[in-house]
């Protein structure tokens, strides 16, 4: 495997995107599987952050539609984040990956809470940090939060772990005709509402000028591959 291109990367990966084939929850061979991809790069001397979603479990709009107040909803949803995290440290740990989780709400029997220098200090030690618990406060979303702790850890790039290899000008699983774009800018995204991310978590990552990179979750070594430079992946950056 050749070397990175990258020094300290953060992965986000939605919840749904640990369900597998079931339509809701936690699948463990899934989650397995992506945490061989995290062991294989975490290898590569590359050092790595993750953002789970929570959508697999809870989602805050969900509540919300059945007269709960927005902002319980919402800590709903962070509660489910932090659920996603143990069970990606349960199988990062499985292959000997050490792991930290550390929640932005604080939760002192389940997990560290989240303290930036504590969280870079267990990265250099080449330690993987779950960042859980989204930013902590209702109305955001987790690609808000990933956006943020790859600003706030001084990340090279953020990487979008999805079902297919990049993003595309319709979904191809839905519409033959679509066309995979190879480089895109944030400009490019935001206004033409390309539903890579959300329009917060690109705006944050177009201020601090760190590419995105969004791939295919479901290509063995795809992880790797795509900060090795020789994997298939749409790249999101400045002009
Ligand atoms: N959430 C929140 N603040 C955050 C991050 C998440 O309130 O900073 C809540 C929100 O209700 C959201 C849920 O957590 O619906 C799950 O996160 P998200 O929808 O981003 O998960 P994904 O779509 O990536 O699975």
């Amino acid at each position: 495997m050749p070397a990175s291109r990258y020094r300290r990367v953060l992965l986000k990966c939605s919840g749904e995107a640990l369900m597998g084939e079931g339509e809701y929850g936690i699948d463990f061979q899934t989650v397995d599987r992506i945490a061989a991809e995290v062991a294989q790069v975490q290898k590569m001397g590359v050092e790595v952050c993750l953002v789970l979603g929570g959508g697999n479990i809870f989602r805050g709009v969900a509540g919300a539609t059945e007269g709960m107040a927005r902002a319980s909803a919402d800590y709903m949803g962070m509660l489910a984040t932090v659920i996603n995290a143990l069970a990606m440290q349960h199988a990062l740990e499985t292959r000997s990956v050490h792991t930290r989780v550390q929640s932005a709400i604080p939760m002192s029997t389940v997990c560290e809470p989240y303290i930036r220098r504590r969280a870079q200090r267990h990265l250099e030690k080449g330690r993987v940090v779950i960042f859980a618990a989204g930013t902590g406060n209702p109305f955001f979303t987790t690609d808000t939060a990933a956006a943020l702790r790859a600003a706030e850890m001084g990340c090279d790039a953020m990487l979008k772990g999805t079902q297919v290899d990049g993003v595309y000008t319709a979904d191809p699983k839905k519409d033959p005709k679509a066309k995979r774009y190879e480089k895109l800018t944030y400009m490019d995204v935001l206004s033409n509402d390309l539903k890579v991310m959300d329009a917060s978590a690109i705006s944050l990552a177009r201020e601090n000028k760190i590419p995105i990179l969004v791939f295919s979750l479901h290509e063995p070594g795809a992880f790797a591959a795509v900060l090795a430079g020789t994997g298939k992946a749409t790249i999101i950056e400045g002009d």
